[in-house]
């Protein structure tokens, strides 16, 4: 009797653990295992095979499999039975939702084991991009990428598209022989361009890792166990500008315990991609715009490599609880560079963060404030705000400050060995802070925990970030106001992180003229680092400095990264003046952005 019962609450356990962005019915059947056969036509821009699925039935009366899609032509289903022999099966699609695209569903006669679905993407497929070889960054070839997060995996494979499940990978890529395929998964860095590729994940990952990039590739070892992919003109200045990755490896494996992936490398993309980076595991996918010259903003590869624990190996079982994936990686993030560059610029990381969180603060709606956003019904792309990244690091590093590192890095270090390839929900995370952190009040307080956790805006017990070196700079910037004498800004000695704070404090404080004299001084508007000519933009928009156009022009030319492009089209847009050259930019410019980055700036210039 207590056996039945504990599997019927169990059964209702797994019916009741759905994900609002997925169509999929994977709490009665699931597919740990997938295989994928495609090949790649550039000239129809779609990818074209099948998908073979190994299925895991969990409730005996189960004889349909919802899977999720969108924009896809399914050309034929067939199932295998557990005697070996192929049947077709039929197939329907659900309703179209604006976000989720349709359910895909298929009927069987028995739980068969394995099924097989043959089917083509669309050019307007929301998870890839094709680019012609104009739009590369070498303009010799063509070059096409995946990217899956959030729920862009079911544009490209029909399949279960929630974190909440997890499943191991093999495939064969064909591709024009001049081109090189690669995956997430295991790369060899020996493999000759022929055209036919084949690759394997050992490791159980959610469908949003499911990356895949094919174009005029060349490979540079970094060390034993990284190194990039890039097209020619990046290889040399991204090796350089990455060469402390396998010193980042070390500091995080000795924090968080072993690397459990084998490699880790870079692939480098054309400047259309719209983020910074994606962890997808064993090759991260990074920005050129990352690229400076001088290791400025090379963060994000501390960002991206720290996903290997927090996110790739215990990850958000649904998109609302994103902080679990990328608080945690922010705040893993600045440990490390604090160990390869310092505590200084770790500390000047740190602030600059928190300027960008309490911008955002200002922008959203109290609800979208909270650690756990409700986006049921709504695109799950809108989590990604400074909110779970910035606000979920706070709270981490809250909790250092009053445990100290020696208690608080050891927990931390168990949170990814006890959970490691398993999806996290946050009070599975308090469950386990009861556990084996919180058992002295006088330290933290359940109270402190869950206004962190539960309430809006930032904790009353958030103490915010402080340099020296900043309130240098905004002395100085007084002195310059002041007297109006350039040289009170002795910038010789700033980083980036100098320059993005100085510029971050301009739009409240001066006039046309200061700008042109800054402009003329230190040659703002032609900067080469994406960050500081982003921040340059926005203060030249908010103070009608034209001067700054023609610049603005070439870079919204160039680059689609959505952090960069899409506030300065808003501020564009939200200026009259402006708002009819933008559009007309904004025709250029679009058919080489990305169509997650088309479909921000359609909605922010009202064209959808
Ligand atoms: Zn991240």
């Amino acid at each position: 009797m207590r056996v039945v019962l504990l599997l019927l609450v169990l059964f209702c356990a797994r019916v009741q653990a759905t994900d609002p962005h997925s169509f999929s019915n994977f709490t009665l059947v699931s597919h740990p295992e997938l295989k994928l056969d495609l090949t790649a036509d550039f000239d129809k821009q779609q990818l074209q095979g099948f998908v073979e699925l190994k299925l895991d039935w969990h409730y005996p009366d189960a004889r349909q499999l919802v899977l999720d899609s969108r924009d896809l032509t399914i050309e034929n289903v067939v199932g295998q039975s557990a005697e070996g022999r192929w049947h077709r099966l039929s197939h329907s699609f659900g309703d179209k939702s604006r976000y989720h695209g349709q359910a895909l569903l298929i009927e069987f006669p028995a739980q068969f084991p394995v099924v097989r679905i043959y089917y083509h993407t669309s050019p307007q497929a929301s998870g890839l991009q094709w680019l012609t070889k104009e739009q590369s960054s070498e303009k010799q070839q063509p070059f096409m990428y995946s990217q899956s997060q959030s729920i862009h995996a079911r544009s490209w494979i029909p399949l279960q598209d929630t974190p909440a499940v997890r499943l191991n990978y093999q495939a064969r890529i064909r591709t024009p022989k001049q081109l090189l395929a690669v995956m997430g998964a295991d790369n060899s860095a020996n493999t000759e361009k022929d055209g036919d590729y084949f690759f394997r994940m050992p490791q159980a990952i959610p469908a949003y890792l499911i990356a895949l990039a094919i174009g005029d590739l060349e490979f540079k070892a970094m060390s034993e166990r990284t190194g990039v992919y890039a097209e020619k003109v990046w290889l040399d200045k991204a090796v350089a500008e990455f060469s402390d990755t396998e010193q980042m490896m070390q500091v995080a494996t000795a924090l968080y315990g072993d690397y459990p992936w084998g490699r880790y490398d870079l692939l480098i993309l054309p400047a259309s991609f719209p983020f910074g980076g994606m962890e997808n595991p064993r090759l991260s996918f990074i920005t050129p715009t990352v690229i400076a010259g001088d290791k400025s903003l090379v963060s994000l590869i501390a960002h991206e490599l720290a996903h290997s624990w927090s996110g790739n190996l215990v990850t958000n079982g649904s998109w609302h609880e994103l902080w679990l994936n990328e608080g945690f990686t922010n705040y893993v993030e600045n440990r490390i560079m604090e160990q390869v560059f310092g505590p200084e610029r770790a500390l000047l990381e740190r602030q600059l963060s928190v300027q960008d969180l309490e911008n955002d603060l200002l922008q959203l709606d109290a609800k979208d404030t909270l650690l756990i956003t409700d986006y049921t019904g709504r695109d799950p792309d809108e989590a990604f705000t400074q909110v779970p990244y910035i606000k979920g690091m706070l709270f981490l590093q809250f909790l250092e400050q009053r445990f100290g590192r020696a208690v608080f890095d050891p927990f931390l270090k168990n949170y990814f060995q006890t959970f490691a390839f398993q999806s996290m929900d946050t009070e599975k995370f308090l469950r386990y802070m009861r556990k084996t952190l919180l058992n002295d009040p006088d330290i933290v307080s359940m109270g402190e925990v869950l206004e962190w956790l539960y309430q809006p805006g930032l904790a009353g017990t958030f103490v915010a970030p402080e340099s020296d070196a900043f309130k240098q700079v905004d002395l100085q910037l007084e002195l310059w106001q002041k007297t109006g004498n350039l040289a009170e800004l002795q910038t010789n000695s700033w980083s980036i992180h100098h320059w993005l704070h100085f510029i971050g404090q301009l739009a409240a404080t001066v006039d046309i003229a200061q700008l042109q004299q800054l402009d003329q001084g230190f040659g703002l508007s032609q900067s080469k680092n994406a960050e500081v000519a982003t921040a340059w933009f926005k203060v030249a928009l908010a103070k009608n400095y034209s001067k700054a156009i023609p610049a603005l022009e070439q870079f919204l030319l160039k680059v689609g990264r959505r952090k960069f492009v899409v506030p300065l089209y808003l501020q564009l847009s939200q200026n009259p003046e402006y708002l009819e050259w933008a559009k007309n930019l904004y025709q250029k410019a679009r058919p080489g952005y990305h169509p997650l980055t088309q479909s921000a700036v359609d909605k922010v210039l009202k064209l959808n």
